[in-house]
Order: C-alpha cells, then sequence, then structure tokens
C-alpha cells in the first residue's frame, strides 16, 4: 500500500510539496513555496503547513528542479522535521546549498546527488528512478516511484523542448520504456493543461535576442527569473557576440549566476563581466545589464532602475529594457507599473505581449498528450496549478483514454492510496498554509494579518485616557491619535466613544482581544515583527518560481 498526500501545488500555483508513505517510511517529493497574495499583508513568503510531518521522520526529500516553487521551504522543513538526506541533480544540489548555508542548516541532512541515468536508489520500500526532462532550470527530473503497490511516475515541471539550449531533452524514450514497463498512476504538471499546442523553445527566445540586440544603440537590460539559467546565458552570448559587456544586478541574480558558473551550467568569459558602475561608465551600446524584477517586486533591481531609484544604473532616452517573463498571477499591476516607470524615464520596454522574449517552462496540451500516450498511465492524478488547470488536465486524461472513474482530482491534504487493486482518494489531512514574515514563521489565523487586514480597511484610532490608580478617575483629559481616518470622522468618533464612564476603564487593558473562534495558535502572532526588506533581492523577493 503507498500513501501519496500532497501538502501544496494543488489548486494554486506554488508550494509544492508531496508526502509518500509506505511500509511506515516517509518520502518527501519537493518542499516548495508560493507568493503571498494582496490579502497576505507584509508576508513575505506563503509555505505548506508541515503539521503533518510533525514526530515523523522523513528517510529523504527528493527534490525535481531549482526552482523556488519547488525548493524554497526546504531550510523552514529541515527545521521543524527530522530529514535524513535531501536527493536532487548536481545543479538543484548546488543552489539549495548555498541556501542552507544561509539559515545554518548545512548541516542539517546529508546532501546526495543524483542523476538520470544512474542505478536507482533505494530508499526504505522506495525505488526512484531519474528522468531527464527539459524545464524552465537546467537539471530538472521527472521521478519514477515505485514500491510494492505499483509504479508512480511525478512529472515535475517540464515542457517537450526539441532544441534546449544545453542540448538535454526530455528523455521520451525513456519515457515510452517506462510505459511499456507499466505506468499505475501519473502525477502530472498541469500549469498549461489549459493551453493549446506546444509550448516554444528556449532557444526562441535567444533568436529574438539575436535580431533585437544588433539594433539597438542604448544600453540593453533584461529582466527575468533568477533561476533562468539558459536565458541569462543565452542574452550574454548575443550581447558578448554585438561588442558588449555583461553586468549582473540583483542579489539572487548573481548568486545563481556564481553557482551556474562554478558548477559549469553557464559559460560566461570573465572578462566580458563588469561591475554595474563599470558597466555605466561604458558607451551605452557597449553594455546589458541582466537583472532581477521581472516580477515588479518593489525592492529589486528592475524596479529600483524604473524609480530612478539604484545606486549604479539607470534608463535613459533610447535604452531597450527586455522584460524575459510572465508576470505570476497577481504580479501583473506591479510590473505594469514599472512599465510605464521605464516608458516614462525614456526606455523602450519589450515584454511578451510584444515580442517573442519569453517561453514558458511547462508542457502545453499537445505535450501533455504526448505524455499521456507514452506513459499510458492506469490513473491520473494532475498536479502543480489551480483547480481550473487540473481539471483541463484531467480532461485531457480521460481523451487519452484513462476512464473517467481513474482520473483522481485531489486536493492539497487528500491521501490518495495505491495499491495492486487501484488508486482512490480515501481520506483528507488538515493542510492549510504557514507565513513566514521577516524571519519569524506564523499561521494563517494570526492576529497579526487580522489587525493588518483591519488597519488597511479601517485605519485606527487609539484613545489615551489617564486614569488614578487610586480610585480609576480620570486625572488628564484623553488624547486622541487617529491614522487612516478624515479629521471629521475621527472628531466624530471621539464624540462618540469619547470620555464617557463605562466599566471597562476600570478593568485591565486587554492588548488584544481575540473574537470568539480565534485560533488557538495566535499567540505566535508575537513573534511576528514588520516586514524587514534587504536593500536588493529580499529572501523570496525575485524567485524563480513555476
Ligand atoms: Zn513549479
Ligand atoms: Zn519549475
Amino acid at each position: 500500500m503507498l500513501r501519496i498526500i500532497p501538502l501544496g501545488g494543488l489548486g494554486e500555483v506554488g508550494k509544492n510539496m508531496t508526502v509518500y508513505e509506505a511500509a511506515g517510511e516517509t518520502i518527501v517529493v519537493d518542499a516548495g513555496l508560493a507568493f503571498p497574495r494582496d490579502e497576505h499583508l507584509g508576508v513575505d513568503l506563503v509555505l505548506p503547513d508541515f503539521g503533518y510531518l510533525e514526530g515523523k521522520r522523513v528517510r529523504a526529500v527528493v527534490l525535481t528542479h531549482g526552482h523556488e516553487d519547488h525548493v524554497g521551504a526546504l531550510p523552514y522543513l529541515l527545521r521543524e522535521v527530522d530529514v535524513d538526506q535531501v536527493v536532487a541533480t548536481r545543479l538543484t544540489l548546488g543552489l539549495i546549498k548555498s541556501k542552507l548555508d544561509e539559515h545554518g542548516l548545512g548541516q542539517k541532512a546529508e546532501l546526495v546527488e543524483a542523476g538520470p541515468g544512474d542505478e536507482p536508489l533505494v530508499i526504505g520500500p522506495f525505488r526512484i528512478e531519474l528522468i531527464r526532462v527539459a524545464h524552465s532550470i537546467p537539471d530538472s527530473v521527472a521521478l519514477v516511484i515505485e514500491t510494492g503497490a505499483g509504479r508512480v511516475l511525478h512529472t515535475g515541471d517540464w515542457k517537450l523542448d526539441h532544441t534546449p539550449v544545453d542540448g538535454l531533452r526530455t528523455d521520451v524514450g525513456k519515457l515510452a520504456e517506462i510505459g511499456n514497463r507499466g505506468v499505475d498512476l501519473l502525477l502530472g504538471d498541469s500549469t498549461n493543461a489549459e493551453r493549446p499546442g506546444s509550448t516554444g523553445s528556449e532557444r526562441l527566445v535567444g533568436e529574438a535576442f539575436r535580431t533585437l540586440f544588433p539594433l539597438r544603440t542604448g544600453r540593453i537590460l533584461v529582466a527575468s527569473f533568477a533561476s533562468n539559467i539558459h536565458r541569462m546565458q543565452q542574452a550574454a552570448d548575443v550581447a558578448i557576440e554585438c561588442g558588449r559587456k555583461v553586468t549582473v544586478v540583483g542579489r539572487s541574480m548573481r548568486k545563481n549566476l556564481n553557482i551556474a558558473r562554478n558548477l559549469g551550467y553557464v559559460e560566461i568569459p570573465e572578462d566580458a563581466i563588469v561591475r554595474p558602475d563599470e558597466a555605466m561608465e561604458l558607451p551605452p551600446d557597449r553594455m546589458l545589464a541582466l537583472c532581477t524584477g521581472s516580477q515588479g517586486e518593489p525592492m529589486s533591481a528592475l524596479t529600483r532602475i524604473a524609480y530612478g531609484d539604484h545606486p549604479s544604473l539607470g534608463v535613459e532616452p533610447g535604452d531597450t529594457v527586455i522584460i524575459s517573463a510572465k508576470p505570476v498571477p497577481g504580479n501583473e499591476l506591479r510590473v505594469h507599473d514599472s512599465i510605464n516607470q521605464l516608458a516614462r524615464a525614456g526606455a523602450e520596454v519589450l515584454h511578451e505581449e510584444i515580442a517573442p522574449v519569453h517561453v514558458s517552462g511547462h508542457a502545453c496540451q499537445e505535450e501533455l498528450r504526448t505524455m499521456l500516450s507514452l506513459l499510458r498511465p492506469r490513473y491520473a492524478m494532475p498536479i502543480h496549478g489551480e483547480y481550473r488547470m487540473l481539471a483541463a488536465h484531467a480532461k485531457l486524461a480521460r481523451e487519452a483514454g484513462v476512464p473517467e472513474d481513474r482520473v483522481l482530482l485531489a486536493d492539497n491534504g487528500s491521501v490518495v492510496e495505491l495499491s495492486r487493486g487501484g488508486a482512490r482518494i480515501v481520506d483528507r489531512i488538515e493542510s492549510g498554509v504557514t507565513f513566514v514574515d521577516g524571519l519569524r514563521v506564523g499561521d494563517v489565523q494570526d492576529v497579526a494579518l487580522r489587525d493588518r487586514r483591519k488597519l488597511a480597511d479601517d485605519g485606527v484610532l487609539i484613545v489615551v485616557t489617564t486614569l488614578a490608580s487610586s480610585n480609576g478617575n480620570e486625572i488628564a483629559p484623553p488624547e486622541l491619535i487617529a491614522r487612516g481616518f478624515a479629521e471629521s470622522a475621527a472628531r466624530g468618533a471621539a464624540r462618540r466613544g469619547g470620555p464617557r464612564r463605562s466599566p471597562a476603564r476600570h478593568g485591565p487593558v486587554h492588548r488584544d482581544q481575540a473574537p470568539p473562534g480565534a485560533h488557538p495558535r495566535c499567540d505566535r502572532a508575537d513573534r511576528l515583527r514588520p516586514h524587514e526588506a534587504p536593500a536588493d533581492g529580499a529572501p523570496g523577493r525575485d524567485r524563480g518560481l513555476s
């Protein structure tokens, strides 16, 4: 009997994490984070709820690739749950190693490098094989997870790129072979299941750069996800051919590029790279800046450049800014602000709506059909996507011949059981979200967040009254402090709720009076503190999501 429990990534884009249990042993596939949404006022990161794993020993966390929605929660997981090993490919391991070191968790679990083509890993009752897939970050893999209960294929994020930048294609031959061996259950990436056709090759973006760059006489700035290493490679290659030097702006991008260069995933000659201040000294047609900020993140390099607030880089008429990414849902307005501001500064801004400067990293319908026909799974369970994407993927599975009752539309917290008799959803466990605010970890019902919402909606009115300790009488006129009110409204409130005798004034002053039903763990709010963002690349602000 194999139990599969998604703790995140279903019904949402982000925080992918799936628990696999067999014979009393547990492994976890991916441990990702999500972007906070507008209602998560002041929250920096959103993590899966690890409550289900508390007190359990996890034999291994196996990572499919290095995007933040798959690895970003790992440091927080390692802090709360005992994990023996973290298994990943070379680049993924390089990226998480630096992340764990930053969190002081370098020794918390054994890091094990694995790759496609290696002998299958045997971890307790699990036999795990890695299969190469193409995606928007190098070294991505799908997983074949076998137990006595059957064979599961967990795709991770993937697309069929026939001309990937590193030449490493999705291993279609291997997938066909696994399909011939027989796949009992497919857990498949659903991100683009609503989109017809096929996703373009990453190389198309390089071709767009090759068309665009030689015609530009000003500075060129390319903003992308800090994890999109092949995008940076392609931009740098074309720029160098055009006689430009390359500068890298934004903490996360510099960090990722260094790791990727050290491990041999990116090749940019040392003499082609200059510091940002040196780049600004060069003639405009001699420089390319690779920068963070493709999501309009407030403290990111591109946003600061757009607002004339960056210490070394700026734009002026004649410059070109290429936003080589698609806004993650929820970030559109910020990206539009950024584009407007850059245009105001005189730059020409090219983005995916007007130029072919971005391709997705996920399979569209035709590719999903190909995967389904290569594997011919007995059961299919769409993962990685909002509900409508899961539903679209379910439809494709049915069209590919998976019977209606064998397509499992699960949620975060669903418990799926696979045995020789088949797969079905048998139960559900509590699965919520965990917020990270500054460096502290809290939960969804935090009074701090509720108070922030109230403050944002209503404003705050503070009444200061001074009472004598002897008899509780007022010994000074009350003082009113209003924020977020028109002055007249504040005065009205003062008249209505002003100095009147009320029983409460004799009692102790409650700092926070939670309403009935407030979450029992709301005391955690005390540990929250206001968001403190570092100057650039705040943790999770520029994230290679998806
Ligand atoms: Zn993803
Ligand atoms: Zn991804």
